[in-house]
């Protein structure tokens, strides 16, 4: 037996569900970066796909093309972080391209061109990440030529877009701000986008201002709330993965589980955290490369299992929980789970094992 990681595709759907309920009418795209944040990408977008999302954040080409490959044709998948020589795969897969700077959208321009396929471009605007997009003072130009080559049908723009910091609430109304702007430059230059985006998680359920058509949104579906903010329950989400990991041996040191750092663990759990045992919960008391220790407990033996975190109710904490104990983020906690950790699906829609 090895720790596993558990997830419950009914609540992931739930989760969905209610994230598309808030942010409505803007429609929602599911962000599957990371392998869909740890969670497996296959299941999540297949059960994402048959209760109804339409919209796939995907990062990159290679998991764009993943998405494809799992869904067909139909759904709308979007990347934001290509490279040249992805570009010829992302055209023929028919993926959303996020531009977000004019050199790029002169070589999405050249692909289309080479492959004969009109590319689907959604323009990013810098709102002051500094990470990329086109800044305000360069974003007329860009918008006039993108304008000119969807006009020749070599482009449609289909999106405008930017991202958001989330780091305070003036620079996100600032941000917005700059957005707004940069939708009238590109509706001046003849644009008129199917979709503006710019909200992830915390924003979309901040205020319906910044929700526009289409919220991206990963950390909320998946049941990871924003570190030192506000709590599930008020939220109404609830964590999706749960990691099991059973009793391997137990000595005069506690009870020893068989995960620790190099498994993904943060070593700093150690003394920090809780976990739910079948006697309640026990402190972690070391965190080693391979192994962990836990308070032992009344009559623990080899039949005997650990939630180490999960929803409230199965665990003593969740992802986040665990992460506010070590000074990161709930994503963190999940994505650096080795892959070598299965992962065990519950729910409808999980196959013979679930
Ligand atoms: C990761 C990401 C998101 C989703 O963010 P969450 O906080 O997980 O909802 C949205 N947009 C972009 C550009 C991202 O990189």
């Amino acid at each position: 037996m090895t720790a596993v990681l558990e997830v419950d595709l009914d609540r992931f759907a739930r989760n969905v569900a209610h994230v598309r309920a808030t942010v409505a009418p803007a429609a929602l795209m599911l962000v599957v970066k990371d392998d869909a944040y740890g969670h497996g990408l296959e299941q999540i977008v297949r059960r994402a796909w048959e209760d109804g999302v339409e919209w796939f954040g995907a990062f990159d080409v290679r998991t764009g093309l993943a998405v494809r490959n799992l869904l067909g044709t139909v759904p709308r998948i979007f990347v934001w972080i290509t490279t040249r020589d992805e570009l010829d795969d992302a055209l023929s897969a028919h993926l959303d391209i996020g531009v977000g700077d004019p050199a790029l959208l002169e070589e999405v321009a050249d692909a289309a061109h080479r492959n004969a396929a009109r590319a689907r471009v959604h323009l990013k605007v810098d709102a002051g990440l500094h990470r990329n997009g086109v800044r305000p003072e360069a974003w007329r130009g860009f918008v006039e030529r993108a304008a000119a080559l969807d006009a020749a049908a070599v482009i449609r723009v289909v999106g405008v877009w930017s991202h958001l910091a989330e780091a305070s609430d003036e620079e996100d109304e600032a941000s917005r701000a700059v957005f707004d702007r940069a939708l009238a430059a590109a509706a001046d230059a003849g644009l008129a986008p199917e979709v503006r985006h710019l909200a992830a998680s915390a924003a979309s359920f901040a205020r319906s201002e910044f929700r526009y058509d289409l919220v991206r949104v990963g950390a909320f579906c998946y049941g990871i709330r924003p570190t030192g903010g506000p709590s599930d329950d008020s939220l109404g989400i609830e964590p999706v993965a749960t990691l099991r990991a059973p009793v391997a041996h137990v000595d005069e040191g506690g009870v020893h589980i068989g995960i620790g750092a190099l498994d993904g663990l943060p070593s700093l759990l150690a003394g920090r955290a809780e976990v739910r045992t079948p006697a309640g919960l026990r402190r972690v008391v070391t965190v080693d490369d391979y192994d962990s220790v836990i308070e032992p407990w009344p009559g623990v033996g080899h039949a005997d299992a650990v939630a180490v975190f999960g929803p409230s109710g199965t665990a003593a904490a969740s992802a986040t929980d665990l992460a506010e104990a070590t000074g990161t983020i709930g994503e963190e906690i999940i994505t650096r789970l080795s892959p070598g950790i299965p992962r065990r699906y519950r729910g409808e829609g999980a196959g013979p094992d679930g």
